[in-house]
């Protein structure tokens, strides 16, 4: 149970301003003396206590309103402010104990943020008129649970679920259609998928870039092209998938929240779709917290993963932007969501990937896997939740360049923990440690290609590009092959 916490982080610049009633300010000011106190509640206008287990998820210093990232620490603290548990591994906790994780699957919308930091109290009150207040305490203290739900749902999934987003928790399958690239025909076809990613260049000059692209490219079937990865500046996604495109080689367009609003996300996709994008990768992206300095903005300012999944789906599918506006040219998407199993409880981590399919996940690439046997619980676990059949599943690995490589990412990359055992054979390698990592991630894909459930491979070359052929080629996976278009 949280203290008194002040809505603080959800002031807008303007709230002193902002012109409101005596009886709202009021309103404000009681409910966050009650709700502070009981639920920890930070004032966002837009409750969504219900679904949350009864803690408010705005104490997650990103914002995340749809479940964890994958940067939860392995003492399940927050990475971005260490001093604290990730809220979000509470609220799971407490719904797990509880029995209602399964209201953690509806996906819930973005802020309204011109309700932010103002009362919810008067919108409850005008949705328990409409039900009927007779009707909604007879429901409400009744002890059939069916009516109780209905009753609940009547008032409080209205406001939660305003007309504009109206999420749920079902499963959205995406239409029936020909694949619309390569990496979704080859998924589909029942291959085993090998992609990798060019680290985008930090100034504006593309030769090293397009040398890293020819390298790799008779290797895999799309490369990845980050998104400012660490929160560090670097070229932007959209313009190296351009690159590779004039190279003839199929990209991945990474977009991560921390980055994106609702408008520049949807124009982005439009725009990428224009010149031939089609396989987008929706991440969280990497906080500023771990970002060079000065720290910028820390929240995910407007949408997180699974809202830019949603957003995204409905604009292939329906035709349809966020505001409702209808258009004629879909943009096709083959669309897909960042994983990390290890990151929290494989059973938990179930429920966000779940989350993620329903959404409209088609595929996912997980964060760096370098104990393999550790993945059977989590697929035991997405099997269970019967999404194993609606993902197709690339598994992150990573061929170690140097102790320093390995080091690094154990300290500086969220959601990433070298085992023990890795440390020590590369500290033992010495000299030859660069080998030694060569060795490591054979034996991670040896593992996995016998996995039931895994499609492929996701090598992250942290920029040594160079090794990709070595790896699919010793690796047995892959015989060069030319890429066509999608
Ligand atoms: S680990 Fe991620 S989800 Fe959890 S509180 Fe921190 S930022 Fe939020």
């Amino acid at each position: 149970m949280s203290g008194i916490k002040p809505a603080r982080r959800w002031q807008p610049a303007f709230f002193p301003f902002k012109r409101e009633s005596f009886g709202k300010r009021l309103l404000a000011k009681v409910e966050i003396c009650v709700k502070g106190p009981l639920f920890g509640c930070r004032m966002c206008g837009n409750c969504l206590l219900q679904e949350t287990a009864f803690i408010c998820p705005m104490e997650c210093p990103k914002g995340m309103r749809n479940g964890p990232c994958g940067g939860i620490t392995p003492e399940k603290k927050c990475y971005v402010d260490s001093t604290r548990k990730c809220i979000w591994f509470t609220i799971y906790k407490k719904a797990l104990k509880t029995g209602r994780e399964e209201t953690l699957l509806e996906v819930l919308p973005p802020l309204d943020w011109s309700k932010v930091g103002t009362e919810t109290w008067g919108d409850v009150v005008r949705q328990i008129r409409k039900t009927g207040t007779g009707k909604f305490i007879g429901g409400i203290i009744s002890a059939d649970k069916t009516k109780k739900a209905v009753v609940w749902d009547s008032v409080f999934k209205t406001i939660r679920q305003p007309e504009w987003w109206s999420g749920d928790a079902e499963y959205h399958e995406a239409p029936v259609r020909e694949p619309v690239t390569e990496l979704e025909r080859k998924f589909r076809k029942g291959e085993f998928v090998v992609a990798t990613e060019v680290s985008p260049p930090i100034g504006a000059g593309t030769d090293k870039l397009i040398r890293d692209i020819e390298s790799v490219k008779p290797f895999v079937t799309a490369i990845n092209f980050t998104d400012s990865s660490s929160a560090r500046p670097k070229m932007s996604s959209i313009a190296c998938c351009k690159v590779a495109i004039d190279r003839e080689t199929e990209p991945v367009f990474q977009i991560a929240a921390r980055d994106s609003s609702r408008t520049s996300l949807q124009s982005d996709i439009i725009g990428a779709n224009a010149i031939g994008i089609k396989n987008i990768l929706c991440i969280s992206g990497d906080n500023s917290v771990i970002g060079p300095s000065p720290t910028s903005n820390m929240n995910i300012l407007d949408i997180d993963s699974v809202q830019m999944l949603w957003i995204l789906r409905k604009m292939r599918d329906d035709g349809l932007y966020l505001d409702g506006r209808s258009f004629k040219h879909r943009p096709d998407l083959f669309l897909g969501a960042a994983t990390s199993p290890f990151a929290s409880d494989p059973v938990l981590q179930a429920i966000k990937d779940q989350k993620k399919v329903n959404a409209g996940a088609q595929f996912f690439q997980t964060n760096l896997v370098f104990e393999p046997d550790r993945l059977d619980l989590w697929l035991e676990q997405l099997d269970k939740r019967d999404i194993l059949n609606k993902v197709f599943i690339l598994i992150g690995v990573a061929p170690l360049k140097s102790m320093k490589v390995a080091q690094y990412l154990h300290t500086n990359v969220p959601g990433v923990s070298m085992p023990e055992k890795i440390m020590k054979r590369m500290e033992k390698a010495g000299e030859s440690a660069s080998e030694e990592g060569v060795q490591i991630a054979l034996e991670v894909i040896d593992s996995v290609k016998r996995k039931q459930g895994i499609n492929g491979i996701h090598i992250m070359t942290l920029s040594w590009e160079s090794i990709v052929q070595r790896i699919v080629t010793e690796s047995g996976l892959i015989t060069p092959y030319p890429l066509k278009e999608a």
